[in-house]
């Protein structure tokens, strides 16, 4: 495993690790067979969220006994004082420990800044805890390139680490997260692999690790064999030939920016549909020649995306502002219903 430096947090990081998203989808037993390939094979920062349900929990759970092995991430998107101070606590006691090395406003908007870091507001708080020993650093993770060159121009002396979607489809913010590194911030890439919508996914982390950009990069991990998969891919971290730089492009144009990562923000959906999934199961039946599994899957879905009553609430919560009831649509009309 190759580690690095996340900025002047000073912490040693394995520039493959772990994304904790898909641990909600887990259970107690397969956690900890994940815990035991990240710590085999050396992918020593974890990811987590008080917003990612029982992911902290399971974790916590599986880390006992093996805690000083690892370095700890986690965020909260509350944004006032006492919320933050209630939610540190709560993850502290859901991972089992009594300091987490990083952690981080979530999902920050440019509307949510002068709340957050304001006399009654998140980033108090967290101050506090780092004072009090409970953290170690503060982070901010943005889905917005305004927020986070907000976050990069003005708070580079209080926010130690920054969290921003990079791969090879959106590197909307490689500039602005060039800039963090030079001012000493830990740029930590979400979604390298966009998603789960990247095939390849050497040639994918590959693409993160080349970039001056980024310090690490953390694709989401729901099993042991995407621990190992993605553990074996980082072993060769070499940069992109100049085809491998033609196929990133034709992935682009395939690709485009429409598309769903998959991170959950827009449920619950009124009618009840799983909309990721929705999406997932339609890229199944396009890209992968799995159409009759991909059928049978949907079919299995409790809801389907012609379902959709056009309420538009999904839409106001979706980070990528993406046209889900025309997305939907179109899965309706590929399945047929
Ligand atoms: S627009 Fe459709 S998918 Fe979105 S919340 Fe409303 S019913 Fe659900
Ligand atoms: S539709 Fe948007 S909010 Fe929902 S999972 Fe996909 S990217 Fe995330």
């Amino acid at each position: 495993m190759n580690y690095v430096q996340l900025g002047r947090t000073g912490l040693h990081c394995a520039a493959v690790s772990f994304g904790g998203i898909p641990i909600q989808r887990s259970d107690a037993a397969n956690t900890r067979a994940v815990v035991d390939a990240l710590e085999r094979y050396g992918m020593n920062y974890i990811d987590t969220a008080r917003g990612y349900t029982v992911s902290e929990e399971y974790l916590g759970a599986a880390l006992e006994g093996r805690r000083d092995k690892f370095l700890l991430a986690s965020k909260s998107m509350v944004r006032d004082y006492e919320g933050m101070k209630r939610d540190v606590g709560i993850s502290l006691s859901n991972l089992r420990t009594d300091y987490i090395d990083v952690y981080q406003l979530h999902n920050l908007p440019l509307k949510d800044f002068d709340q957050a870091f304001g006399p009654q507001g998140a980033y108090r708080a967290l101050a506090e805890a780092k004072a009090e020993g409970k953290i170690g650093h503060i982070g901010v993770t943005a889905h917005s390139a305004d927020a986070l060159r907000k976050i990069v121009e003005e708070y580079s002396d209080r926010i130690e680490t920054v969290m921003f979607p990079y791969n090879i489809v959106e590197n909307q913010g490689e500039e602005i997260l060039r800039l963090a590194r030079e001012k000493g911030m830990g740029t930590i890439a979400m979604k390298p692999l966009a998603g789960g919508n990247l095939d390849d996914w050497k040639l994918a982390l590959r693409y993160v690790a080349a970039s001056d950009a980024i310090d690490i990069s953390i694709p989401g991990m729901g099993s042991p064999e995407e621990v190992e998969r993605n553990a074996t891919a980082a072993e060769d971290l070499s940069p992109l030939t100049e085809q491998e730089l033609e196929q990133c492009q034709a992935i682009r144009k395939e690709l485009g920016s429409q598309f769903c990562r998959r991170c959950g923000y827009c449920a619950p959906c009124t009618v009840g549909i799983d909309i990721p999934n929705n999406f997932l199961m339609a890229n199944y039946l396009r890209k992968y020649d799995l159409a009759d599994w991909a059928r049978g899957r949907y079919a299995g879905l409790a809801h389907h995306a012609g379902e959709c009553v056009e309420c538009g609430a999904c839409e106001s919560r979706c980070p990528y502002q993406l046209p889900i009831r025309e997305m939907l649509k179109g899965v309706a009309a590929e399945f047929g219903y």
